[in-house]
């Protein structure tokens, strides 16, 4: 059934989430966010301050202890109740997080789907936090090791994500017991809004979730990060922000967890199943517009098999509905915002200037809003800007390898390492692979991995720690190890 709009958005909470109140920001600033696929203004929020940030954390700090205590049984109902409500309000979810970011409404309903699981999950996994019990080698001494909640928490998410991102914070923070302050980015609150109103009706006691964004997220991160009570910061954006972050964190040595940037290799061997690899690209890279963490970046395909995959991967591409996402038939939305959109004719202009060739239809959009042509670029340079920073769009750079060795280096040859994708039909080729490229995740014959039962995270500059999986509740956990006198052993 279609939602209507402005009945919606008058349900989604314009202020601050501050010990179970919705506020105006203390200096009344406000700040608006737009529709990428119209450039209309959809919303009005409260932007918020360094003095309204240091509420939420008193907020926070004040139920800390009487939250951790909270049976875990307790903590996973009302996980496993939000699950449910964000699947009984799916429909509204999907629709704000077309409205503010644009993807398509199947893509939306995709994330809503995704987004829950970690709730789902991680109600299944504040029951399971398991300590370690064993005696010490001399036998003196008995130790217990257990686990404790790390304490108030500050959670910083992207755009690209507004409902996922959120979740695969929230919920494992909830699961063990922290309390927190959740900053949304600026150009998609809404749904991050929405998203703390359910967790309100799924029974969150006021105070464990507080939610302040606002116009400068710097103003509200330095308050927090400079204030010795908050315990940890999660981050999930861009490298550059995360490094600024963990300069800052280690000012009161914070717990971090920092998911940030990535340069994909979707790599193509000669004994792939074509089809399957142009199927699983067009996921790895269009998915979400390309404005993903885990999109195809970098296509290195044998050259043997390359003519055949570019020609099949650009018609697929050329096939895309460009339109606003709201509308059924669009399967390719705006990219978020005109910055972006400037950029991505940069990289294009970047590449064929170094030799690319466009294998798609580059003609501009006539529409509103941001829109981007899916492209498909082949001969590309391994100095072209495209393949080596982060394209965050619908750009496929296609370059050609001729041996397994080459193809590894040139994937690791980058900062960077989250995703990768390898499409072969030689089994015995995944363990070298998973060797030789150094990304904390690998898809094989595989475009779309993420799951909440896996463990999510990169390795070298694409960050720390991991989300979702048995270790994404770890991240907000500290262990205490207790060593208790053995009464039978002979003390020395
Ligand atoms: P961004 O770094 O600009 O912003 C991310 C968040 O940080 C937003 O809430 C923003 O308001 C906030 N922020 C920006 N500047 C800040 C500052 N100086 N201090 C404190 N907070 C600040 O990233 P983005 O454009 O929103 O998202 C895209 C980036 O996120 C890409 O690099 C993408 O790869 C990355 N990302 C990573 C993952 C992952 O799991 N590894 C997932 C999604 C997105």
């Amino acid at each position: 059934m279609a939602v209507n709009v402005e009945e919606l958005l008058s349900r989604v909470p314009k202020g601050l989430l501050i010990c179970g109140e919705w506020r105006d920001s203390s200096d009344g600033s406000t700040y608006e966010v737009e529709n990428p696929a119209t450039k209309e203004v959809v919303a009005t929020m409260a932007s918020g301050s360094s003095a309204d940030a240091l509420a939420a954390l008193n907020s926070a700090c004040s139920v800390q202890d009487q939250w951790a205590a909270t049976s875990p049984r307790e903590r996973a109902d009302i996980l496993r109740r939000a699950f449910e409500l964000v699947h009984e309000r799916a429909e509204d979810f999907a629709t704000l997080m077309t409205l503010e970011m644009g993807k398509p409404l199947t893509e939306s309903r995709g994330e809503v789907t995704y987004g829950a699981e970690y709730l789902r999950w991680f109600s299944e996994e504040a029951v399971r936090d398991y300590g370690h019990s064993s005696p010490v080698p001399e036998g003196t001494l008995r130790m217990i090791t257990r686990r404790k909640p790390v304490g108030p928490c500050l959670l910083i998410t992207p755009w690209n994500f507004p409902l996922a991102m959120a979740t695969r914070k929230v919920a494992p923070a909830v699961a063990a017991g922290c309390t927190m302050v959740l900053k949304p980015a600026k150009l998609t609150p809404l749904t991050a809004q929405y998203f703390a109103k359910t967790m309100e009706d799924a029974g969150l006691p006021a105070g464990v979730l507080n939610v302040v964004s606002g116009e400068s997220a710097s103003t509200i991160s330095n308050a927090l990060l400079a204030d010795a009570r908050l315990r940890k910061v999660s981050f999930t954006g861009s490298t550059a922000v995360g490094r600024s972050l963990l300069k800052s964190a280690s000012h009161n040595v914070l717990r971090t967890s920092m998911e940030l940037g990535g340069n994909a290799p979707f790599i193509v061997f000669e004994d792939a199943d074509i089809d399957q690899a142009v199927e699983g690209a067009m996921g790895a890279k269009m998915r979400n517009m390309g404005e993903a963490c885990t999109a195809a970046n970098r296509f290195f395909v044998h050259e043997s098999v390359a003519r055949e995959f570019t020609r099949k991967l650009a018609k697929r591409m050329g096939q895309l509905k460009l339109g606003n996402g709201l509308d059924e038939k669009t399967t390719c939305g705006p990219v978020i915002e005109e910055k972006a959109l400037k950029n991505l004719d940069k990289l294009v202009e970047d590449a064929v200037s170094k030799g690319a060739t466009v294998e798609t239809d580059r003609r501009a959009v006539k529409k509103p809003g941001y829109f981007f042509r899916p492209t498909v670029l082949s001969n590309v340079s391994s100095r072209a800007r495209v393949m080596r920073e982060e394209i965050f769009g619908p750009i496929a750079p296609i370059m050609t390898f001729r041996s397994e060795a080459e193809v590894i280096e040139l994937a690791n040859d980058t900062e960077y390492g989250l995703a990768s994708y390898v499409y072969s039909e030689d089994s015995d080729r995944l363990w070298r692979l998973a060797d030789g490229l150094e990304f904390g995740l690998m898809g094989f014959n595989s475009g779309v991995i993420s799951n909440a039962a896996a463990p999510f995270g990169g390795v070298k500059q694409s960050g720390l720690g991991r989300e979702g999986g048995a270790e994404g509740i770890e991240e907000y956990t500290e262990v205490q190890y207790l060593g208790i006198r053995d009464p039978y052993a002979n003390q020395a």
